[in-house]
C-alpha cells in the first residue's frame, strides 16, 4: 500500500498549506526512517480553522439539519471508516509502531464507535419541567456548544480522535482537531471521510503540527466552546487552566499509574497473561497501562516467574509482521524516556529481573526496548509513582486485601485498575474501593463505545464514550413560557 508522502491541513474541506510554509517530518519508529512530512501549523493556521467551523456551525445546511440526517451522516462516517480499515491500520502502525494488527483491530472496532453515536444522535432532547402553575410551560432543549477543540497523543491516534469527534459530532458541534505531531497522517485521512460521508466542509478541521505552536494557540482561542484533550497530565493542567480562564468546559483524558492486583486465589495463568496484556501490550504505551503490579505473597513467586519467562520469550520487531508481539516506542526521546526511568529505578535499588536495555528491533534501527519486570520496588520510588508509559512492569509483593487497597490507592491517579480473584465477595468490595474510573475483574483492556470512561484524581476530568460523553458536548437551555394572558400578579416577588 503506498501512502502521501506530504500532508497539508484540512480546513473547510480543502487540504490547506502551512501559513508560514514550512512543513515537519514524521519518522517510523520501527526503523527511524522520515515517513512523510506536514503542514507545521501556527496561530494563523489555527485562526482559518476555528473560523471554518464556526462558518459550519452556523451554516443552515448543519445547524438545520434534522437529528435523524445527523446520525445517518455518523453511519455513514462508521461504514467507510470499515471500508478504509486496512488502509488506516497500516498508516497508523506505520506511523505510531504499534503492532499492525493491534491497529487492525482497533480500526475494525471503530465504525461501532460512530454507529453508537449515530443510535445516539435523535434521542437527544430535553424535558418538561413540572411548574407551580398549570399555566407556565417550562421545558429544557439540549444545544450543541459550538466550536470544540480536540487535542490528540499519538499512541491510538484514529482510536482517541473518535472518542471525542463522535460524541461532538453527534451533538451537532463543529470540531478543530490538532493531532499528534507524531502521527498526523491517519486523522488527515479521517478528515477526508468524514468530508465524504456528507457533513458539510468545516465540520471538521485538522490543524497539523507541535504542542506549543500549533496546539497551544487552539486551546487559547477565543472562539472556541470547549476543549476536549487527551494526554500528558502536564500539558493537561495547562489546558485546565487556559479553559478556566474563558470559563469554557473541558474534557480532560490525562495519565496513568494503574494497579493490577492478584490474589491468592486467582487463575494464576490467566492473570499472567493478564499482567502481560497490561504492560507490554502497545509497549506499554497505553494510558490504562497495568504497570504497577501487586501479588499477594502465596501466588507471588509463580506470577513472577510466569511474568518473567513470558516478557523473555516476546518477540520484539517489525511491527508490521504477524508474528511480532512488541513493536518500538513511539520516537526517540520516548525511547530515551523508558530508558532514563529504568536507569533511575537501578539507582533507586530495584532489581532488573529481565530486560531493563534498549535496542533495535533485531537490526531495524528504530526505537525499541526490552520488555522489563523490576522487582525490589515500592509506593516511595518514582518508577512506581510516575508515569512511565513504556513496557516496564513493577511486581511488588502484598499480604492482605486491606493493605493492597491502600497501596493501590497511594497514587496520584485514577485511571483503571485491575482485580484477579476468584472470590465474588472480594472482587465487589474492591471494586468499590479502588479510586479508579475503569475496574476489571480477571480480564484487563477491555474499552467499548457504550462504556463511560473516566480518570479519576490526576487522571482527568469529564467523561468519555457513552451517553454521558453525548452530554459533555450539549448545554442545557431552560425556556419558561407563560401560556395565559394575565399579567404578572406582584412584579417584584420571583415566581416558580
Ligand atoms: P502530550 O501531552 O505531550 O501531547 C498530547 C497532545 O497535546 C499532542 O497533540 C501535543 O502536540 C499537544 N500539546 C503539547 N503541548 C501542548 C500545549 N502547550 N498546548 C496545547 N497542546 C499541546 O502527551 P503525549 O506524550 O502525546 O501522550 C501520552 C500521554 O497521553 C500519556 O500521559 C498518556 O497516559 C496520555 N493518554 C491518556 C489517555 C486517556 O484516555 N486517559 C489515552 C491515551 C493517552
Amino acid at each position: 500500500m503506498t501512502h502521501p508522502t506530504r500532508y497539508e491541513h484540512h480546513i473547510g474541506g480543502t487540504a490547506v498549506p502551512p501559513s508560514g510554509g514550512e512543513y515537519f517530518t514524521s519518522t517510523n519508529p520501527a526503523t527511524g526512517k522520515a515517513l512523510y512530512e506536514a503542514a507545521r501549523g501556527n496561530a494563523a493556521d489555527v485562526d482559518r480553522a476555528v473560523a471554518a467551523a464556526r462558518a459550519a456551525f452556523d451554516d443552515p445546511r448543519w445547524r438545520d439539519l434534522s437529528q435523524t440526517r445527523r446520525g445517518h451522516l455518523l453511519r455513514r462516517l462508521g461504514d467507510l471508516i470499515g471500508e478504509h480499515a486496512d488502509e488506516l491500520a497500516e498508516m497508523e502502525s506505520l506511523d505510531n509502531g504499534k503492532l499492525l494488527r493491534e491497529m487492525r483491530g482497533q480500526m475494525a472496532a471503530l465504525p461501532e464507535y460512530y454507529h453508537y453515536y449515530a443510535g445516539l444522535a435523535d434521542k437527544i432532547q430535553g424535558d418538561v419541567i413540572p411548574t407551580s402553575d398549570r399555566r407556565v410551560l417550562n421545558y429544557t432543549q439540549r444545544e450543541p456548544l459550538g466550536v470544540v477543540g480536540a487535542i490528540t497523543p499519538w499512541n491510538s491516534p484514529l482510536t482517541l480522535t473518535t472518542s471525542k469527534l463522535a460524541p461532538a459530532l453527534c451533538a451537532g458541534n463543529t470540531v478543530v482537531v490538532k493531532p499528534s505531531e507524531y502521527t498526523s497522517a491517519t486523522v488527515l485521512r479521517l478528515a477526508q471521510l468524514v468530508d465524504e460521508a456528507g457533513f458539510p466542509p468545516g465540520a471538521i478541521n485538522v490543524v497539523t503540527g507541535y504542542g506549543v505552536e500549533a496546539g497551544q494557540p487552539l486551546v487559547d482561542h477565543r472562539g472556541l466552546a470547549k476543549i476536549s484533550f487527551t494526554g500528558s497530565t502536564a500539558t493537561g493542567a495547562r489546558i485546565a487552566a487556559s479553559a478556566a480562564s474563558r470559563f469554557i468546559g473541558t474534557t480532560l483524558e490525562l495519565g496513568g499509574k494503574s494497579p493490577n492486583i492478584i490474589f491468592d486465589d486467582a487463575n494464576v495463568a490467566n492473570a499472567a497473561m493478564g499482567v502481560v496484556a497490561g504492560i507490554f501490550a502497545a509497549a506499554g504505551q497505553t494510558c490504562i497501562a497495568g504497570s504497577r503490579v501487586f501479588a499477594q505473597r502465596g501466588v507471588y513467586d509463580e506470577l513472577l516467574e510466569r511474568v518473567t519467562d513470558r516478557a523473555r520469550t516476546i518477540r520484539v520487531g517489525d511491527p508490521l509482521l504477524s508474528d511480532t508481539e512488541l513493536g518500538p516506542l513511539a520516537f526517540a526521546d520516548q525511547r530515551d524516556k523508558v530508558a532514563g526511568y529504568v536507569d533511575l529505578g537501578r539507582s533507586e535499588g530495584a532489581t532488573v529481573l529481565t530486560g531493563g536495555r534498549p535496542t533495535d528491533g533485531g537490526g531495524l534501527g528504530g526505537y525499541f526496548y526490552e520488555p522489563t519486570v523490576l522487582t525490589g520496588v515500592d509506593n516511595s520510588m518514582r518508577v512506581v509513582r510516575e508515569e512511565i508509559f513504556g513496557p516496564v512492569a513493577a511486581i511488588m509483593p502484598f499480604d492482605t486485601e486491606d493493605e493492597v487497597a491502600v497501596l493501590a490507592n497511594d497514587t496520584d491517579y485514577g485511571l483503571a485498575a485491575g482485580i484477579w480473584t476468584s472470590n465474588l465477595s472480594r472482587a465487589h468490595r474492591l471494586a468499590d474501593r479502588l479510586e479508579a474510573g475503569t475496574i476489571w475483574v480477571n480480564t484487563y483492556r477491555a474499552m467499548s463505545p457504550m462504556s463511560p470512561r473516566q480518570g479519576f484524581k490526576n487522571s482527568g476530568v469529564g467523561i468519555e464514550h457513552g451517553v454521558e460523553s453525548m452530554k459533555e458536548y450539549t448545554r442545557l437551555k431552560s425556556v419558561w413560557i407563560n401560556t395565559s394572558e394575565e399579567p404578572v400578579a406582584d412584579p417584584f416577588v420571583m415566581r416558580s
